[in-house]
This record gives structure tokens, C-alpha cells and sequence, in this order.
């Protein structure tokens, strides 16, 4: 068995996450990888490849884990560099691929480079890159090679698109020779011990330490592991401490129907237990009331989908920025008068600006415009006026006419339904059960940006699916912002 890098770094998230899918891949639940997650992997290697360019007459090592470990060291021995996929594998099973190596003549070592698809180095959390690159050293060392200095190649956050990419401007290296000494000698004990448990047969599967943690955190075993508690349990608390999770626990209490209650709450975790016990929905009908008697007509309700990419592909957009392609318009312009207008972009570069022209047009000179989670909506908009100075007054206007339908679901209305939660998804089934998102083709915002990237850039994608998948975003979209009219008159009538 072998222990790589994405191996270890999952040991650092969950030791025992990491020995169910080596050990027992029966009981382990793989997570599902998302159209996101997807999207960011094919993008990680874009990235890798791009990155590569920087370096001349690179060699790329191929071939199984063996196969490229022999290659590996018949090309280190007659100095061949720069490497790229270098590997190497030690006697306990560590394995190292690094994604460039360089010799350096002058120390008769070599200098190590890790590729990053984000903007940052991160230092802390599940995603350690100092981690990560500490680990290839270690493995490095310990098959006899010599490290001089580590260095991380990295997305250049400040980097914005201006004619052709510079990859000079686009990536920062930067120098963690420090850090990884740092680091040294706690990522080679903790490798050790990380291959000593995989090798363990006698691991606990009774339980695992996220019955301590709230549910954002449980990885998609935590069922398998801990069979006795419910489906929506005390983890499902909003923002539960993990001090209040243990003393619940320590009384074997699960189910929030049981929390006792004199137990301590903040209001707000108070009010959602409260609501599970009675089951009956807390509304505030005369502050709704009011909210929406201070709403102007017409009402616009509005929602944007944005593409991002790693490698900015439109001027004057930075790495990882979202670009707006698509927006679904409802006006409300009296009580029962609904009109619907929708924009999707049919290429990348004009994508931003077509849909804001498209909205200059379409949004009348007064009313509220309306939001779930706005803030989503008016960052957008805020960055897009920085970009293109010409649409600053009309976008930042909007802003300021923006009202998010999301708070009334956190200040005044609150449903047993809605589990503790304010999204739409959770909101809109409760409140409008025969309106549903369920037989749509796109589900959700992720899914609109892969099939987006799908009829722009896949070339050999046919007309016939290319007009079925335009069709779905469409429909997506729309969907989004009918719901929000649908709880809107919901409201009107409490
Ligand atoms: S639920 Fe948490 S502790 Fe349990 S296996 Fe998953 S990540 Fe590990």
C-alpha cells in the first residue's frame, strides 16, 4: 500500500476516513464528486500545464508508480532538468510525484516546486500546502535525495487579464524553504505514524470523532459510523459549539426533540429547537407586514449565473473571479401584472457586458429589485463596475435599490420545515410544495456554470444538445426567480 501526498493530506483531515477507503472501500461512502468539483480538478491540471510553460525543455516523467520511480532516477543521475511528475517511492510506501524539479548546480541538490490552482498559499485547515510540499521533501529525503529549496508556484490574485496571458504575471513563486523547515520534522513523524494505522486492522468503527462536530463538518461515512443518530439530530443545531455537542452527547442525547429545556442555547439555536418540539411555524406577520409595505413597484426580482475559471478567459477579469453569463428577470409591476425577461450569453468574451446592456434596457428607472442572498448579486455588481467603468452608476444604483428576500426567512418567518436553514431550496418546497426544482435537467448554480462551459468551449458538442442544454439553463434560471416571486405573493397573503 501507498501513501501519497492527496493520501496524507486526507490522513490530516480524517485518519479514519482515509483507512476505510483503503482498508474497507465496501463501508466507505465515497463523497460524490460534484460537476464543481470536476470542473476544479480539470482545472488544477490546466493550471499544472500551464505553469509547466514557464520552464524550458521540461521533462515530463511517465509510466506506472514503478515505472516513473526507475525513470526518475536514471534521469536524476545524468542531472536531467527540469522534471516534471518526478517520483519517488520509499521503503515503507510513502510516494512522492512532484510537480517540478529542478537541479541546482551550485548546491548539487534540487530545488522543488509545487503547483496551486489558488490565489494563496494556505498555512492552515484540511488544504495545507506547506503540508503537502513538506511531504514530498520528506519522502524525497528518505529515498536519498537532497532538497535545497521549496518553492510554491501560485495564482497571482492581483493578476487581470490583458490581451494574451503572461504567465510570468499570472503566477507568483514564491520561496517556503522556511516553512517547510519548519514543518520537517512533524510531516515526517506524522507520515510514519499515518502508514503504521493504515496497516492497523483493528480500528474502531463504532463511532468516529464528528459525533463531536456539527453536521458541515461529517464526511459522507458519518452515517456508517455512527448508526444511532438520527438524520436530523443535535449536529443539525445552527452553529452548535462543539462544547454543547459533547454535553448533550455525554448525556445521551441525539435527538433534539430530547435536549433539556434549561440547556443553554443562543437564542437563535433556542428558537430552532423550539420550533422542532412544537412544530408549529413562528411568524411575525406584522413585521413582514411592514417590510413589504416599504417595497416600491414595479418589483424586479433578479438572478445572476457566473462562470469562473482559474485562468481568467475575459479582459481586465482576475483568477477565480466570477463572470455573469446568464440573468432571469420577473417584474412585478402591480400585484397580479408579472412580465418575465431572461439573458443568456452565447460567448465568454462579451458575456458581462452583453448581459448588462441587456439589463439597462430591461430594469426600470424605479422599484425595488429583489434578491435571495444579495449579497451574491451586488458583489458581482460591484466588481463588474470596477471592470467596466461605463456601467459603474447604473450597477452600483441597483445595488442600492436591492432588497434580500432571505432575511425575512431569518428575522420573522421561521418553519420547522426549513431544518434551521434560510435557502431557497429549503424555503421554496415548505412554503410552495407544488413548485419544485425536482424535474429540471440543472439543479443548481454549479451545474449552470459546467453546462455554460460545455456549449462555449466544447467545440464538438452538436447543435441539437448544444439548444437542449440552452434550453435547461434557461428554464434553471427562470425557475430561480419565479420561486421568489411564488414565496413573495405567499407572504402577501399571511
Ligand atoms: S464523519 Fe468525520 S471523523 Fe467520521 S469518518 Fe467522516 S470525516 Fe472522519
Amino acid at each position: 500500500m501507498y501513501l501519497s501526498k492527496t493520501d496524507f493530506r486526507e490522513y490530516v483531515q480524517c485518519s479514519k476516513c482515509l483507512w476505510l477507503k483503503k482498508n474497507n472501500p465496501d463501508l466507505y461512502i465515497r463523497p460524490a464528486i460534484s460537476e464543481f468539483d470536476q470542473k476544479l480538478i480539470n482545472e488544477g491540471y490546466e493550471v499544472e500545464l500551464a505553469a509547466r510553460e514557464m520552464f524550458e525543455k521540461g521533462i515530463l516523467v511517465e509510466g506506472s508508480n514503478e515505472e516513473a520511480a526507475t525513470k526518475t532516477q536514471k534521469l536524476m543521475e545524468s542531472k536531467a532538468s527540469p522534471l516534471f511528475q518526478a517520483t519517488f517511492i520509499t521503503e515503507s510506501g510513502l510516494l512522492a510525484k512532484t510537480d517540478v524539479l529542478i537541479y541546482n548546480e551550485f548546491a548539487d541538490a534540487w530545488n522543488v516546486y509545487e503547483i496551486k490552482s489558488s490565489t494563496n498559499i494556505n498555512k492552515n485547515g484540511s488544504d495545507n500546502h506547506i503540508y503537502d510540499i513538506t511531504f514530498q521533501q520528506v519522502v524525497m529525503n528518505k529515498v536519498g535525495v537532497s532538497v535545497e529549496d521549496s518553492y510554491i508556484i501560485h495564482l497571482n490574485k492581483d493578476y487581470k487579464k490583458n490581451g494574451n496571458i503572461d504567465l510570468f504575471e499570472l503566477f507568483s513563486i514564491t520561496d517556503v524553504t522556511d516553512l517547510v523547515k519548519e514543518e520537517y520534522d512533524n510531516i515526517e513523524s506524522e507520515a510514519e505514524k499515518a502508514m503504521e494505522f493504515l496497516t492497523d486492522k483493528d480500528v474502531d468503527l463504532n463511532s468516529c470523532s464528528c459525533l463531536y462536530s456539527s453536521r458541515r463538518n461529517h464526511c459522507s461515512s458519518f452515517k456508517v459510523l455512527n448508526q444511532n443518530v438520527p438524520d436530523y439530530s443535535i449536529h443539525d443545531i445552527s452553529r452548535i459549539s462543539a462544547k454543547n455537542l459533547r454535553l448533550l452527547i455525554d448525556d445521551l442525547i441525539m435527538n433534539i426533540w430530547d435536549i433539556p429545556e434549561d440547556f443553554k442555547l443562543s437564542p437563535n439555536q433556542q428558537k430552532q429547537v423550539e420550533l422542532e418540539k412544537s412544530q408549529v411555524p413562528e411568524i411575525n406577520t406584522k413585521s413582514i407586514n411592514k417590510t413589504l409595505e416599504e417595497l416600491e413597484y414595479p418589483l424586479i426580482f433578479l438572478d445572476y449565473e457566473t462562470y469562473v475559471s482559474a485562468i481568467p478567459k475575459v479582459e481586465g477579469f482576475s483568477p477565480h473571479q466570477h463572470i455573469p453569463f446568464q440573468v432571469s428577470i420577473h417584474i412585478l409591476h402591480s400585484r397580479t401584472e408579472l412580465t418575465h425577461h431572461e439573458y443568456l450569453a452565447d460567448n465568454i468574451e462579451n458575456a458581462p457586458v452583453g448581459m448588462i446592456e441587456f439589463m439597462q434596457e430591461t430594469i426600470p428607472d424605479k422599484g425595488n429589485l429583489i434578491s435571495w442572498h444579495a449579497s451574491f448579486e451586488n458583489t458581482r455588481n460591484k466588481q463588474i463596475a470596477e471592470i467596466y467603468s461605463q456601467f459603474s452608476e447604473f450597477l452600483l444604483g441597483l445595488n442600492d435599490r436591492t432588497f434580500d428576500l432571505e432575511t425575512i426567512f431569518k428575522d420573522d418567518y421561521r418553519h420547522p420545515g426549513f431544518k434551521g436553514r434560510t435557502s431557497i431550496k429549503k424555503v421554496l418546497p415548505v412554503l410552495c410544495p407544488e413548485f419544485s426544482y425536482k424535474d429540471l435537467e440543472i439543479q443548481n448554480g454549479t451545474e449552470a456554470m459546467e453546462n455554460w462551459n460545455r456549449i462555449i468551449f466544447d467545440k464538438e458538442l452538436e447543435e441539437s444538445e448544444r439548444s437542449k442544454i440552452q434550453e435547461s439553463l434557461l428554464k434553471y434560471c427562470e425557475l430561480d426567480t419565479k420561486a421568489m416571486v411564488k414565496i413573495f405573493k405567499h407572504l402577501l397573503e399571511i
